[in-house]
């Protein structure tokens, strides 16, 4: 009988669950959206049920429409979209408020706060993070004092807080496990990622007590179990998505980097055991543990890439989907447009949470083609930014980039990406990296896989060489040079 592993992907949009062989070739897969929720400007929040039963509706009709037989599954491995932040009853299992998504801004006063107290360094040392809106911790506290009783119930020891991967684990282990994996954890705020566990120090500060914490533990461990007909399933693979796309991408040595383009864009380079600190606004992040050994990573992240993506289609309603802004970009004859979609300000290298969105350079004869090109040219100027600031940092120079993400089977922002980096763009063959990475990490752990061979797993679809000429891919980066500087101007406090 032939074994597989399923990896859960909780995104920020829709949850997949995804059957794997041995050979890392992607069998199966379900995937069903959930609701976005928008309370007030700025703020994004998804129901935390909501997520549980879509994300086990896909995973019983992976099993359901492909007839596995349940034995046929070695374990299951989780990946999920992180620092989205929720606290629930330990008791009823019910959230005592809506899951506060990374993209939310809410805690930006407080952020500024925390700034205005010199508590910065202090964190950038211990978690390799920025005071930002967009990790948990500040979105822990904002819970704690807004919902009635909350701080009581904390008291009393009747809360849980968790990142989507231990809502996801303490629900299908029937509420028995509470834990994270150090990836997920590293995105919080409140651990210490050279001494790997919750940090008392920062804990006070943000008012967060202990007792609601999660316990911390390796990428490839026991996660406990998911009963399913009689059979207990070994949860063994965690990792938050970012992570995880690193290691589905097989990016194992120093140096070696990804880029995925989902709901935003996120860059990681692997700095191996070394926690290099950014001087160019990146953060220094945990890639994954096994066996206690840790890897480190430096990542920039794009608050929104995808998501503009989603604004034509939903917001604008300009599109029906999201791949028809191929064919529109490349009918496009305009150079001079540029949209900056900071939607929720700016992340990497600026972390200016200030700064709203623009754009620039629109004439009469600007139509849909034209915004849909200036979309997708957005994605690839912020992804470059990051890899100019994380070149600076690693002191390399990056000749091929590794990519993945929903929007990276769009040809025309991969080309544009290539042309922009001068450097060649490696499409695999799975995209799925961040699921594959989850699944590798739990078959690590069982031994259905050999971290050894999974590299020759690792097969590339298409190349991207860069084709324009270089004069234009320059002026172009110009302007989009000058729009951001424009609209810091013209937003930001910082100053
Ligand atoms: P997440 O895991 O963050 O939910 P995904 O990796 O599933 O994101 O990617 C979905 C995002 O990619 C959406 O924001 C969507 O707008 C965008 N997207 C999907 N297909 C395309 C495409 N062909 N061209 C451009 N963008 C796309």
């Amino acid at each position: 009988m032939e074994k597989y592993i399923i990896a859960l992907d909780q995104g920020t949009t829709s949850c997949r669950s995804i059957l794997f062989n041995n050979k890392g070739q992607l069998l199966a897969s379900e995937q069903k959206e959930f609701t976005q929720i928008f309370p007030e400007s700025g703020w994004v929040e998804h129901n935390p049920k909501e997520i549980w039963e879509t994300q086990y509706k896909t995973l019983l009709d992976l099993i359901n429409n492909n007839n596995i037989d349940i034995k046929q599954i070695d374990s299951i491995g989780i990946t999920n979209q992180r620092e989205t932040t929720l606290i629930w009853n330990k008791n009823t299992g019910e959230p005592i408020y809506n899951a506060i998504v990374w993209q939310d801004n809410r805690t930006s006063a407080y952020c500024q706060d925390l700034k205005a107290k010199k508590h910065e360094t202090l964190f950038r040392k211990k978690t390799g993070l920025v005071l930002d809106s967009y990790f948990s911790g500040t979105k822990i506290n904002w819970i704690l004092n807004n919902v009635s009783g909350a701080k009581e119930m904390a008291s009393d020891g009747l809360l849980l807080f968790g990142t989507i991967d231990t809502w996801l684990i303490w629900n299908l282990t029937n509420k028995k496990i509470h834990a994270t994996d150090i990836s997920n954890a590293s995105r919080t705020l409140i651990c210490n990622i050279h001494e790997l566990n919750w940090d008392n120090e920062l804990l006070e500060i943000l008012e967060i007590p202990t007792n609601i914490l999660p316990e911390i533990k390796d990428c490839s461990a026991d996660f406990g179990h998911w009963n399913y007909k009689g059979v207990d399933i070994p949860i063994c693979g965690v990792a938050g998505d970012q992570q995880a796309a690193l290691f589905g991408q097989c990016c194992f040595e120093d140096g070696s980097a990804k880029n995925t383009y989902g709901t935003g864009c996120f860059m990681l380079m692997n700095t191996g055991s070394n926690a290099i600190e950014s001087t160019n606004g990146l953060l220094t992040t945990i890639a994954w543990s096994i066996d206690g050994e840790v890897t480190y990573a430096l990542e920039g992240s794009v608050f929104i890439a995808g998501a503009a993506i989603q604004w034509l289609r939903d917001g604008l309603q300009i599109i029906s989907t999201a791949s028809e802004t191929q064919n529109n970009a490349m009918n496009s004859k305009a150079d001079d447009l540029v949209f900056v979609p900071a939607f929720a300000g700016l992340g990497a290298p600026y972390w200016d949470m200030n700064v709203k969105g623009g754009i620039f350079g629109i004439t009469r004869d600007i139509g849909i083609n034209d915004l849909c090109k200036a979309t997708l040219e957005s994605l690839a100027f912020q992804t470059r930014d990051v890899i100019v600031a994380m070149e600076k940092d690693a002191q390399l120079n990056l000749n091929t980039l590794a990519v993945d993400g929903g929007a990276c089977i769009n040809d025309f922002l991969m080309q544009f990406q290539s042309d922009i980096l001068n450097a060649q763009v490696n499409r695999p063959i799975t995209i799925e990296s961040t699921a594959l990475g989850a699944a590798y990490l739990a078959g690590i752990k069982t031994g259905f896989y050999d971290i050894k061979s999974l590299k020759k797993n690792h097969k590339i679809d298409r190349t991207f060489q860069p084709t324009k000429d270089l004069k234009l891919a320059k002026n172009k980066i110009i302007n989009w040079d000058k729009a951001i500087q424009c609209l810091i101007k013209l937003h930001s406090n910082n100053e």
